[in-house]
């Protein structure tokens, strides 16, 4: 079998597009795969259209062979452009191996541990009493595992007077407050996180910690900037929060601090930008031997969600995966553009037995104009830039 062509499509989802990637053989069988560097399209396209300049002709079954070519071939390698571009070309590898040899993708990874995975969910609101009536419907519809989004945040969301406004001391006794009061609410048997996205100090983080009775929460999703492990690990002497890190990891090199130092408790792999299956197998093995359960991130679109289900079932050690159902409880209702898609049932997806990862696409989708999106650019009073 020979790599005969790659393609790439942006498709316009929600706040950004999906990013796929369709590797075709000559055989006929061809396979998917998504980038997740959101935003940022055409920097994984033009890697894409580089790594296929050489990888035409090239037999897709050598998976990890090609892994390492891709990798290190422009010498200066690494970085997440690069590396989210390679994480969609793995994953249409594992896509065709799976089709080929006619398995799904999990047993090639190793076989199946769990016929389900277990997913998470977010709330909707952030604060106010909405936020526990949203999240006591939520566990009343059998969600056990709920992350509440930091309080205060660009417009349309709690503060819609300035746009594009975010103050992290205005959010920090708001968040905390009403994620006291959500523990009190709802009893010790939910698993509670908040997610920061990245838009706190050192200083900040821990004082949003000390706020908060201790066992209020389950976990602190990214609360600083990841550069830096070492502000981290200062930060883990401040709090005894567990802390969720890792969406945007571009390797298991960037994984390293994080778990032979013990900062991160959950890892939030991302298959998408980590550099697709063969990176994340190795660093949910690197995380089992820390005692270190996956949680992993899941953003994008059924391709992210079908590679990600696939390596949850293949790991001893999954805990919860991102999902964002809609009001009907669904997820993915594009058949204009798959035929076959991830579908949620109640709070978890069960384990496709489909040959590869158990997504196919419409053969007869019409591509859109390219749309450029941007994430919201927040800032402080002052003026000067915030994370989003
Ligand atoms: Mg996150």
């Amino acid at each position: 079998m020979k790599i005969t062509d790659i393609k790439t499509l942006s498709v316009p989802h929600g706040i950004k597009n999906m990013f796929i990637v369709i590797v075709e053989t000559d055989t006929g069988l061809y396979g998917l795969g998504e980038g997740g560097l959101s935003t940022r399209d055409l920097a994984m396209k033009g890697a894409v259209e580089h790594y296929r300049q050489w990888l035409i002709g090239r037999d897709p079954m050598k998976r990890d062979a090609l892994w390492q070519e891709m990798y290190r071939s422009q010498y200066f390698e690494g970085g997440r452009a690069l590396t989210a571009a390679i994480s969609a070309i793995d994953m249409a590898l594992y896509d065709i191996a799976g089709k080929a040899l006619n398995v799904p993708v999990y047993e090639l990874l190793g076989g199946k541990h769990r016929d389900f995975v277990d997913c998470f969910v977010t709330a909707g609101a952030s604060s106010g009493p909405q936020l526990i009536e949203r999240c006591q419907h939520l566990l009343d519809s059998g969600w056990s595992t709920i992350r509440v989004t930091a309080a205060d945040h660009g417009p349309g969301r709690d503060d819609p007077t300035g746009p594009g406004l975010y103050e992290p001391r205005q959010s920090i006794p708001l968040t905390a407050q009403w994620i006291t009061d959500l523990r009190q609410a709802v009893g010790l048997a939910p698993v509670l996180g908040v997610e920061y996205h990245h838009r706190l100090s050192v200083a900040e983080a821990a004082s949003f910690c000390q706020r908060m009775p201790s066992g209020t929460l389950d976990f602190l999703e990214e609360p600083i900037r990841d550069e830096t492990p070492e502000a981290y690990e200062t930060l883990r002497t401040m709090t005894d929060v567990p802390f969720a890190i890792g969406e945007e990891f571009a390797s298991k090199w960037q994984w390293l601090p994080y778990i032979e130092r013990g900062i991160t408790n959950f890892a939030r792999i991302d298959v998408c930008n980590v550099g697709g299956l063969t990176e994340a197998k190795k660093v949910a093995g690197w995380a089992e031997a820390h005692y270190i359960n996956l949680m992993p991130h899941n953003p994008l679109g059924p391709i992210c969600t079908a590679a990600t289900i696939q390596l949850a079932a293949a790991v001893p050690n999954h805990f919860s995966l991102e999902v964002w159902p809609n009001a009907e409880g669904k997820v993915f209702e594009m058949p204009e553009l798959f035929t076959v898609q991830p579908q949620l049932e109640g709070t978890r997806f069960v384990v496709s037995d489909r040959p590869g990862l158990g997504v196919e696409l419409n053969p007869d989708y019409v591509e859109q104009p390219f749309c450029w999106p941007e994430f919201p650019h927040l800032h402080r009073r002052d003026g000067s830039h915030q994370n989003w």
